[in-house]
């Protein structure tokens, strides 16, 4: 989360509860999908150990020391054991499916202008669509409560089954430069190009007359940016409320302050410039 002094004013009292139904909080909800981060490992050859695993955030810089216990990969304990397995699965479904289409189609995507969602879903696209909506629902509403902040009445309502979430638009953008970043180690031999570069972006927080009203929270895997907004009394549409949708196309360094991404990558890309994502030029 983006460092904000106004935070301690919005932050509520401590609890060992679970956001989501009340019942006591038993375990932690990773920040990248376990089986995610599990993809990164894998793709160093012989790798799938937390030191194939290579991460940057505000608090780190380094090889994990584990791919399924701590702070550095999961929220604190926040959820009852019934919301973060069985109550959430056909959430976990659906990002597990766009994830596949994501890798399966990433040299195609960057070429895409629009997402026609029963192409990824078939024909139940929009129970697909929006339970994708809800695992960053949940993700969205973990890390509020991770940092002791309110989690808005209708996002939890959503993630009862509520068909709408009019207060939070859930989107999805391509990140230009990664993209590009993308087609240069396709290009160099690298087989998983930039799909291995998964994390959180920054969040930052919305506030008027001293009240929260909004927060931001991000999400990438590889140039495919998925982002939950939160802004109180708005009534925006998302994605799972249209069969074909925009990819927009948008340009930011976000990408490089939080990224999980294979060890070996990094080795390899030795030759590469630091960043390899800096010094491309910006599209028209
Ligand atoms: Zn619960």
């Amino acid at each position: 989360m983006v460092p904000d002094p106004r935070i301690e004013e919005f932050r509520i009292p401590e609890s060992d509860c679970c956001w989501w139904c009340g019942d006591l909080a038993a375990t932690q909800e990773h920040r990248i999908k376990h089986s995610t981060i599990r993809r990164v490992a894998n793709s160093t050859p012989g790798g799938g150990r937390p030191s194939d695993v290579y991460k940057v955030s505000d608090d780190y810089r380094g090889v994990l020391r584990s791919l399924k216990k701590g702070s550095q990969v999961k929220w604190r304990k926040n959820l009852c054991a019934d919301c973060n397995n069985s109550r959430s699965q056909p959430f976990d479904r659906a990002y597990d499916v766009m994830e596949a289409f994501i890798v399966e189609y990433a040299d195609e995507l960057m070429r895409w202008p629009r997402l026609t969602w029963s192409d990824v879903y078939g024909e139940d696209w929009q129970a697909g669509a929006a339970n994708l909506a809800r695992y960053f629902g949940k993700q969205l509403g973990c890390m509020l409560a991770d940092q002791r902040l309110p989690v808005p009445t209708e996002l939890i309502a959503f993630l009862n089954g509520a068909d709408r979430c009019p207060s939070v638009a859930f989107m999805i953008f391509r990140n230009w430069k990664a993209g590009s970043a993308h087609r240069m180690m396709r290009r160099d031999g690298f087989t998983e190009g930039i799909t291995t570069f998964v994390g959180l972006l920054p969040s930052s927080l919305r506030h008027q007359d001293g009240r929260l009203i909004g927060v931001d929270f991000g999400y990438h895997i590889g140039y495919v940016w998925f982002c939950a907004q939160w802004w109180e009394d708005t009534d925006r549409s998302s994605w799972w409320e249209h069969p074909v949708i925009d990819l927009p196309l948008l340009n930011a360094n976000a990408l490089d302050r939080i990224s999980w991404k294979a060890r070996e990558l990094g080795v390899r890309m030795k030759n590469w410039p630091k960043d390899p994502l800096r010094g491309q030029s910006a599209p028209r």
